[in-house]
């Protein structure tokens, strides 16, 4: 039996998917051998990339202006790649911080360039808020704005693109295809894909073609965006494999209705949870309503001692990985788009059982 894994990377992937992956994996589409063991230049895989990139482009209409690259190294080294690529014209940067993962890009940054911060949460009736972006004191001659739309540690979430006059840089990690997207809105977009994409091993940048020109001279080859797009993403080994199941992975989505059909049933799953825990007195969440994450959703008990027995009861009863970030302590729920709305009602169940023995 498969468990409801709320995960919060790498997570829980579709069942459908792995399956597909397990019917191919010894003998891909009739060719003898697994699609992990074949040349990224033969033109059967190179056919299998270009589909997966097709079927993303257009789950999030992503316009023609744009190159979407399959990269390594994760979203954090991105947080060195973007700077590199982007600094080249005048050495300078707005961030916005709004939790860990924006002050782990803000750090690698501060590394290549003058970079301006700016705290944008601030405390609205003891919960934790994001402060509107016309509030922002922004440089006048930034490259570029970065924020992370979602952190995913935190549970906190912008609940509308930010407005900058400089191009917009956006750490999509832990929110990427979980609602529609305006691409159009951004300068570059970026993702680690263990959340809602697919396996670890892969990154996708959708970088708008004007903002290729800009890169440090010392900059590596391999996180040279324009290299890299001249070259396939495939400058040197991709993650072919990861790569192949982002690809199953798209298809399912497209299957399910695509990205407005599955923010839908996010909303649902997000409102189900939150609501529970809003009128419970023994669960709590620390985030301002407006600034709640759709994908992670942090909680705390009312009794912290008991947090070691909620966790091994809540495993027991085949309900994985709700502790929080080691960072921060409590609960976190991931609820990415592949975990089902049974999955959250199982909890919520869960959750409801366990207050009424120990409240
Ligand atoms: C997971 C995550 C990262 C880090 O991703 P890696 O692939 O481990 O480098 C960065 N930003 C956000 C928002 C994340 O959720």
């Amino acid at each position: 039996m498969r468990a409801y894994n709320f995960c919060a990377g790498p997570a829980a992937l579709p069942t459908a998917v792995l399956e597909k992956a397990q019917s191919e994996l010894l003998n891909w589409q009739g060719k003898g051998v697994s699609i992990m063991e074949m040349s990224h230049r033969n033109k059967d895989y190179v056919a299998v990339a270009e589909k997966a990139e097709a079927d993303f482009r257009d789950l999030l209409n992503i316009p023609d202006n744009y190159k979407v690259l399959f990269l390594q190294g994760g979203a954090t080294l991105q947080f060195s790649a973007i700077p590199l690529n982007l600094l080249g014209k005048n050495n300078q940067a707005d961030y916005i911080s709004t939790g860990i993962w924006s002050e782990k890009a803000i750090k690698e940054a501060q590394r290549y360039g003058n970079i301006h911060t700016i705290d944008a949460t601030f405390q609205k009736e003891g919960k934790t808020a994001i402060a509107d972006s016309s509030t922002w004191q922004l440089s006048e001659n930034a490259s570029y704005v970065h924020y992370c739309d979602n952190e995913t540690i935190g549970g906190i979430q912008f609940n509308e693109v930010p407005k900058t006059t400089a191009p917009l840089v956006v750490d999509l990690s832990s929110s990427i295809l979980s609602a529609p997207l305006d691409v159009s809105k951004f300068g570059l977009i970026y993702a680690g894909a263990q959340k809602n994409i697919g396996p670890a091993g892969l990154t996708i940048v959708i970088v708008r073609d004007d903002l290729l020109d800009q890169t440090k001279p010392e900059i590596p080859s391999l996180l040279k965006y324009s290299a890299q797009a001249d070259n396939g993403s495939m400058l040197n080994t991709p993650a072919t494999y990861s790569w192949y199941l982002a690809g199953l992975v798209f298809e399912w989505l497209k299957e399910q209705g695509g990205v407005e059909a599955i923010h839908q049933k996010n909303l649902e799953k997000a409102n189900l949870l939150y609501g529970y825990i809003d009128q419970s007195k023994f669960y709590d969440n620390p985030i301002a309503q407006p600034n709640r994450s759709i994908m992670n959703v942090p909680f705390t008990l009312a009794d912290s001692s008991l947090d070691k027995e909620f966790l091994k009861q809540a495993e027991a009863a085949h309900l994985l990985n709700l502790a929080g970030h080691r960072s921060v302590g409590g609960m976190r729920a991931s609820i990415y788009n592949a975990v089902p709305l049974e999955g959250v009602q199982a909890l919520i169940e869960f959750m409801e059982q366990f207050a009424t023995k120990h409240g």
